[in-house]
């Protein structure tokens, strides 16, 4: 898969492109991001790329000429007046906090995509005009305000990148993961069987997979039903889930 990811500030990308799942995806070349400085596309001879706001208020306003030639540039394409419409399996996508939050069935959906142009904002926000010409889906990583949109690429490229098949061993993550089947995942644990005298549950040391499983989906259950009611009146569970939940209560 092809990320295009559109940044006055390319640098902030570069430790975690060098670090672990993202580095791996890229050499075993299932991954490749091109990181499009924005500034390269400034008019100005001082690369400027932000002007003050009309009708006056705090802080400065990313021009909308930078960042729309930056865009039409990787892409190959012009935006005009008419509706410019994308090639098959590629995605523009501004980061934005004015966006729909961005949730995990959002990144499989991005993940089934070929191409994803991701838009960094900066300053006080950005010329309204990229969105009238750029027409970008918007995607929120949140309710809060950052700095800029490189932190928010970030997290939309490493929760897609993971999706990638070939990209996770097969002992890294799975269909147990939380959010992928819509509850939270069980308790893990690892050596040492007894840490500050707190011991792994028998179950896990049984060898018996069966119980090992029946217990982690009720943990499963338990802690989706203990930390996230709302993501359990989405899963609509079955009869045995039910049950499993109610056992796993009267405990
Ligand atoms: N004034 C803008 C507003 O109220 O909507 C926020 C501007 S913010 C300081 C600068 C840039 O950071 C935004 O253009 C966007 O690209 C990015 N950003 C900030 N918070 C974000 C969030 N929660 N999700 C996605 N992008 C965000």
């Amino acid at each position: 898969m092809q990320f295009d990811i559109l940044t006055l500030f390319p640098e902030m990308f570069y430790g975690v492109l060098n670090s672990s799942i993202l580095k791996r995806a890229q050499e075993k070349g299932l991954l490749s991001v091109n990181l499009v400085n924005i500034r390269d596309y400034s008019t100005d001879r001082h690369r400027c790329v932000d002007d003050y706001p009309f009708g006056g208020g705090p802080g400065m306003v990313l021009c909308a000429e930078p960042v729309v030639t930056a865009v039409e540039n990787t892409l190959g394409q012009s935006f005009g007046d008419q509706v410019s419409s994308l090639p098959e399996g590629t995605r523009l996508i501004l980061l934005s906090p004015q966006g729909p939050p961005f949730q995990q069935e959002k990144a499989f959906e991005l993940a089934r995509c070929s191409r994803l142009v991701l838009i960094c904002g900066h300053y006080e926000g950005m010329d309204e005009r990229v969105r009238l010409l750029l027409k970008p889906e918007e995607v929120s990583i949140g309710d809060y305000i950052l700095t800029g949109g490189e932190i928010p690429a970030m997290v939309v490229l490493d929760a897609v990148t993971r999706l990638i098949p070939g990209v996770l061993g097969e002992s890294e993550g799975g269909s147990e993961e939380s959010f992928y089947s819509g509850l939270l995942e069980f308790p893990q644990y690892t050596r040492p069987r007894v840490f500050r005298d707190l011991e792994v549950p028998e179950v896990l040391i049984s060898g018996d997979h069966g119980r090992i499983n029946e217990w982690r989906r009720k943990q499963s259950l338990l802690r989706t039903w203990e930390r996230r009611k709302d993501l359990l009146e989405k899963a609509d569970l079955s009869a045995a889930d039910q049950q499993r939940l109610n056992e796993a209560l009267r405990k």
